[in-house]
């Protein structure tokens, strides 16, 4: 007899960044004079690369001309764009994309929780975790929660795949065969960053079992050891069960400004035979009117010389910041993970204290924002994410705080 998954039949009572927020803006409202360090939430810190802020102006101007200017954009993505993603981010890898199989949007917590619409609602869902709350609270709020479905016998579940030390937080094949599975790598929450060979291992698992993997690549640029995979597709037989999902947020600081893209090969179907490229063109078109030209051009610029060479730039002080507070960590007797391949340092709570009493114990005697690692699923307990997206100034006062605790 099939049991559902009871922590799957509610939805979470409110976003997990949202409660961080309330917590912090109490303790902020009772301590005006407190003076916070925050490394919480994954936002960055450092303004728009040259390169982007010029092609940004550039295309304001262009507006202001009756010859230049642009009405709504093509619902997929202008090809000036579409071509330069596939150029530079696929076939540079030797990835076999063709432009038009990638479909620009406004980035990739929209597109990673949308995508879910084409897949089919009595579908098992596999999701790591800890996770990055919206591949759960999507397909949750899509009626994947444990329920039968009577035209087809099936059952509709979401199934977590701990990530854990003893795994290295690379998740085992789940018990239940999946429909969708998500992996994202260099992983938000934990810093992991997936091998050619253990990625490999899960598009042969998908091609064997008919799963589609939903692969995003939001922290891509982080990725500094070569044998990680920038792209699932890098992978032998990925284009019949891979989408990848991309952004721009982390790379180029367009967490505000809002750009991203999915790809997904023309010959990738679902486990019934249904092609999936039409599917997502379909309600992409439908429900989407194209993200901005001016944006488009910007994200364009990111793949001049000198936008990958501002980018980099701003990835390697990022990445400063992150070996530092690793290495603070370590030094004071933390058990600290990620942080290498990924802005993200996935520390053990001393004490054995939960994920909520540490970050009570950082924001009162520390003053530090964090983010407690159990809401991102319960493997997470026990666990607590720092990111290196703040100053290196601010990195440096963390670290000095936590250090006197
Ligand atoms: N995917 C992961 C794993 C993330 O951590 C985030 C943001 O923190 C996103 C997607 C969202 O990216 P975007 O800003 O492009 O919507």
């Amino acid at each position: 007899m099939f049991e559902a998954n009871s922590d799957y039949l509610k939805l979470p009572g409110s976003y997990l960044f949202s409660t961080i927020a309330k917590k912090v803006a109490a303790y902020s409202k009772e301590h005006p004079d407190a003076k916070l360090v925050r490394l919480g939430i994954g936002d960055v810190t450092q303004p728009l690369p040259p390169a982007v802020i010029k092609a940004l102006h550039k295309a304001v101007d262009e507006q202001a001309d009756p010859a230049t200017f642009r009405g709504y954009a093509p619902d997929l993505g202008y090809e000036f764009l579409r071509h330069a993603i596939a150029e530079n981010s696929y076939r540079a890898l030797g990835c076999d994309i063709a432009d038009d199989e990638v479909f620009v949007s406004d980035g990739a917590k929209s597109d990673s929780g949308n995508i879910q619409e084409i897949f089919e609602k009595n579908n098992i869902i596999a999701v790591t975790d800890p996770v990055y709350p919206v591949y759960v609270d999507s397909n949750v709020m899509a009626g994947r929660t444990g329920t039968y479905d009577e035209k087809t016998t099936r059952w509709s579940d979401v199934v977590y795949m701990p990530c854990t030390e003893e795994n290295g937080f690379c998740p085992d094949f789940p018990e239940k065969t999946p429909d969708v599975i998500y992996i994202c790598s260099p992983n938000n929450p934990t810093g992991m960053a997936l091998t050619k060979d253990q990625l490999q291992a899960w598009v042969d698992y998908a091609n064997r079992n008919g799963a589609v993997i939903i692969f995003d690549s939001a922290y891509e640029a982080y990725i500094s050891e070569d044998h990680i995979p920038h792209s699932i597709f890098e992978c032998e037989g990925s284009r019949t069960c891979a989408i990848e999902i991309r952004s721009f947020s982390k790379n180029a600081g367009f967490t505000g400004l809002r750009l991203g893209a999915t790809i997904i090969p023309k010959d990738l179907k679902d486990h019934n035979g249904q092609a999936l490229y039409p599917l997502w063109a379909r309600r992409h078109g439908t429900k989407y009117n194209g993200a901005p030209y001016i944006v488009q051009r910007a994200g364009e610029a990111c793949y001049t010389n000198e936008g990958k060479q501002e980018i980099r730039e701003m990835v390697g002080r990022y990445m400063k910041n992150a070996g530092f507070i690793k290495d603070s960590l370590a030094g004071m007797g933390y058990t600290v993970y990620g942080g290498v391949n990924s802005p993200y340092i996935w520390l053990k709570t001393p004490n054995n204290l939960t994920s909520w009493e540490f970050f009570d114990l950082l924001l009162n005697k520390a003053n530090v924002v964090g983010t407690p690692g159990s809401g991102f699923g319960p493997s997470g307990e026990h666990f607590f994410r720092l990111t290196s997206f703040g100053t290196y100034e601010a990195s440096v006062e963390a670290m000095e705080r936590i250090r006197r605790l």
